[in-house]
């Protein structure tokens, strides 16, 4: 049975919850346990409407608001988030199914910084000047867009949600958001602390529902200047082709296959450890999750056994345990998408080193849906399962015998979104990381983020870049004034 109380979701429009005009819920699931626990909006292109009125309208007011009071708020909304960490980050793994200590310090901890850093970044954003000697001075301006969308996906729900639209707030902007309708709750008790924070009304509205329910009306949608868009890349190709003609800023966050480079030279035991968090937080389900793992041929054999003892140590429960460390997948679908990818890994001719089945755990979790953390060897680079985003617990292991080697197969992908390098050779790990096709690099760590720096991908992976002044900049418009002196 779920631990939750029964919820019904309701959309913010206009600083009120309200009901989906047309009055049609959809049952939310909570992945532990296989139950519903709480209805969701499937809103439409009527609480569109509605939403896009009340967004024009707050965007004068708001964008005109000076940066100290727009900052104020978002502080607080920070505090709020933080003062109300335990159940954020309950609701979160009730809704996710990830492990509570990982949604109380990544997720939960994530959004109240991602708010907090904006409210900061707005006050210190400031725009170029070019002087042409004696000529004249050019000065630019950035001025917010007007109303936004940001639409977030359901592996990180509130992290990426807030990641998003606290850069939109920030700039001045209006925001239209749809949290996925997988994962709706923490974005509707967030769009609640909004309200509480004093958020004026309009200034951020949120519509639940489906991708083709209020997802793509809301893209294509005349009024909205911007879409800053996390999910899959073919959702991500769908929005660039429906809203081609219509000329809008773009921020595709997309799919990875991401990369890991191991070395013979690596701090062996810390890479150890670190490989399998790579492979397999969240369930895997992070898009920076390193789930091609190369590894230098002389410790191969070496590494791949202590990979597996360490991978079948990782603790699998109810995620709302406190020293669970591997929780449910997200949905009984995405298990069975991932369920599929390791029968068509057998079929390519992979070897299961460990893992490879849905479980069931004993108790309240009985009927949840929970995989092992799976690896695989014996797998060519070309093959589907090493090509193609699984997005779930599923880590193929290859040897390669020189760097270049190394580099040519995690450059053969469709992908470039993360990759990461595990050597003590730190001139080479330098030059691999300038040859690799990716977004991001780390070296000797993974997930290690500074909110500052440029958060994206190549390729099939997006376009554009999240993070620190590039997300200021996205959400506004640059326009260039050019003074000529006349002395
Ligand atoms: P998804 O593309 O199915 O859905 C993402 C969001 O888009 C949801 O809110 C969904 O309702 C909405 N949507 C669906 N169709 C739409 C349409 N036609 N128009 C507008 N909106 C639409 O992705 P998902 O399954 O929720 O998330 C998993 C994917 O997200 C994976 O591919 C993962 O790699 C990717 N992801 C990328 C990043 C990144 O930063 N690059 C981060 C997290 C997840």
């Amino acid at each position: 049975m779920p631990v939750a109380p029964f919820k019904t979701i309701q959309n913010l429009i206009n600083g009120q919850f309200q009901a989906p005009i047309d009055g049609h819920y959809m049952d939310n699931y909570e992945p532990a346990t296989g139950q519903v626990y709480a209805l969701t909006p499937e809103s439409n292109e009527r609480d569109l409407q509605q939403a896009v009125a009340a967004a024009e309208q707050a965007f004068p007011a708001w964008a005109n608001t000076a940066a100290e009071d727009k900052a104020k708020v978002l502080h607080r909304l920070a505090d709020l988030i933080e003062s109300n960490q335990d159940d954020l980050a309950k609701a979160e793994t009730i809704d996710n199914g990830k492990p509570i200590t990982l949604a109380k310090n990544v997720d939960i901890y994530r959004a109240a910084a991602n708010i907090r850093f904006f409210a900061n970044a707005l006050t210190q954003f400031s725009s170029e000047s070019h002087a042409m000697e004696d000529v004249a001075i050019n000065y630019t301006l950035r001025d917010p867009l007007g109303v936004v969308a940001c639409i977030s996906p359901w592996n990180l729900p509130l992290y990426l949600f807030t990641w998003k639209i606290a850069p939109a707030l920030a700039a001045g902007n209006t925001v239209i958001a749809k949290p996925s309708e997988i994962t709706p709750m923490t974005a509707y008790l967030f769009s609640e602390l909004c309200v509480e924070a004093g958020l004026p009304a309009g200034v951020l509205n949120v519509l639940h529902g489906t991708g083709p329910s209020i997802g793509a009306p809301l893209t294509t949608h005349p009024k909205i200047k911007a879409i800053s868009f996390t999910g899959g890349s073919s959702t991500g190709t769908a929005i660039k082709l429906a809203t081609a003609n219509q000329h809008k800023k773009l921020s595709l966050e997309l799919g990875g296959k991401n990369p890991t480079l191991v070395f013979a030279d690596c701090d062996f035991d810390r890479t150890v450890e670190q490989v399998a968090r790579s492979a397999f937080a969240n369930q895997g389900q992070i898009c920076l999750c390193g789930s091609r793992i190369y590894i230098e041929r002389s410790i191969y054999k070496k590494f791949l056994h202590a990979l597996v003892k360490q991978v079948e140590q990782i603790k699998i429960g109810d995620p709302l345990l406190d020293d669970t460390q591997f929780g449910a997948l997200v949905s009984k679908s995405h298990m069975q998408k991932v369920l599929s990818y390791i029968t068509l890994a057998q079929q390519e001719g992979g070897q299961v080193l460990t893992g490879g089945q849905s479980i069931s755990i004993a108790g309240r979790c009985k009927d949840g849906y929970f995989v092992q953390p799976t690896l695989i060897s014996g797998l060519d680079n070309r093959c589907r399962t090493n090509q193609e985003e699984i997005f779930g617990p599923v880590c193929t292991l290859q040897p390669f015998d020189h760097d270049d080697e190394a580099v040519s197969y995690a450059n053969d992908s469709a992908y470039g979104l993360a990759a990461s390098i595990w050597s003590q050779d730190i001139n080479r790990c330098h030059r691999i990381a300038k040859q690799l096709n990716t977004g991001i690099v780390w070296i000797n760590c993974w997930l290690l983020r500074d909110l500052r720096t440029p958060f994206g991908g190549m390729k099939a992976s997006g376009s554009g870049r999240e993070g620190g002044l590039e997300a200021l900049r996205f959400f506004t418009e640059p326009k260039n004034v050019c003074v000529q002196f006349n002395y």
